[in-house]
């Protein structure tokens, strides 16, 4: 049995290097075979497949990737943790271990030194502290990504696949669905990890789309009325949007957008889909014409 794959062993080998798990980095490490296995089964890897891993931690998932990838760039922030996983590793001459906060990487740079221009696939079991912010740089900068397998807390999962008018609907839901399908793999329970988190978890896959699902002529204020409308989710569309500093429009302005596309002048934007904002922002536009 590879050591890794108990928390007897992960821990073992942690003390041999003289580790500790770093809590504010959100190191709980992936010890559950059955979880390792539906992650590489959902990302669909090949021998021709370049992955990009964020948080190797001690190289659990990293030695599947390799063992089912062309090539397998892990980015770690923690450079204490570097020695361990490069032991852990070695046997692999597909994998490259960057020691580097991947919040503050040049992904663009990351990818043409790398992979050449290849198309790539991340796989991730992320640290939970900054899961939206990886989530939006990969998706927003996306330097060639054509689908992201990542491991998340549960509850931020049913946030990426929230249906509008629910409580777990949000502005993270249009933005990651704006750029990408998410679907869901599987959930995880906390003993699946060493040390487990407090918190359940899921497996998303977001397959990320060459073009967006809906066409929007200024993305600017696409995403502003989404800001908008969440920020204040309980006022009604027009009030929380016509007092939105990033808005251009008034509330009159708004109100007659709202009223020729046959929504009550009382609506709240928690209830309004994708293609909804995108209708919106589209006859708001054409006011300026
Ligand atoms: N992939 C391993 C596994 O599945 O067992 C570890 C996952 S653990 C949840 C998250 C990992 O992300 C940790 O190793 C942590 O040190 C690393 N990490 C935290 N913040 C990071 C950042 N900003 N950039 C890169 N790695 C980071």
């Amino acid at each position: 049995m590879d050591k890794l794959h108990s928390s007897k062993g992960v821990r073992k080998t942690m003390g041999e290097h003289g580790l500790h798990f770093q809590k504010s980095l959100g190191q709980n490490f992936l010890t559950d075979v059955t979880v390792l296995e539906q992650i590489v089964d959902a990302a669909k890897l090949d021998s021709d497949t370049c992955v990009l891993e964020i948080g190797p931690g001690a190289g659990t998932l990293t030695r599947e990737l390799a063992q089912n990838a062309y090539r397998v760039v892990a980015v770690e922030i923690d450079k204490n943790l570097i020695p361990m996983l490069s032991e852990n590793t070695a046997e692999f001459d597909n994998v490259k271990i960057i020691n580097q906060d991947i919040l503050k990487t040049d992904l663009k740079k990351l990818f043409k030194e790398e992979f050449c221009g290849k198309t790539v696939k991340v796989v991730a079991n992320l640290p939970y502290y900054i899961t939206t912010p990886i989530i939006m740089k990969l998706l927003e900068e996306n330097p060639g990504i054509s689908s992201i397998v990542i491991m998340i807390q549960k509850e931020v999962a049913e946030r990426l696949t929230a249906e509008a008018g629910t409580k777990a609907y949000g502005a993270i839901t249009l933005s990651v669905n704006y750029y990408s399908k998410p679907s869901f793999v599987c959930l995880v329970p906390p003993d699946s990890f060493v040390p487990p988190p407090k918190v359940w978890s899921a497996v998303l896959k977001l397959d990320v789309l060459e073009n967006p699902p809906v066409e929007v002529k200024d993305e600017k204020l696409f995403f502003n009325l989404i800001k908008a409308a969440f920020g204040q989710r309980r006022k009604t569309f027009i009030n929380s949007a016509g007092n939105f500093s990033g808005i251009a429009f008034d509330k009159e302005d708004i109100k007659k957008v709202l009223l020729k596309l046959g929504f009550s002048e009382t609506a709240r934007g928690e209830t309004f889909s994708l293609v909804n904002f995108s209708q919106i922002a589209n006859e708001l536009s054409d006011l300026n014409l």
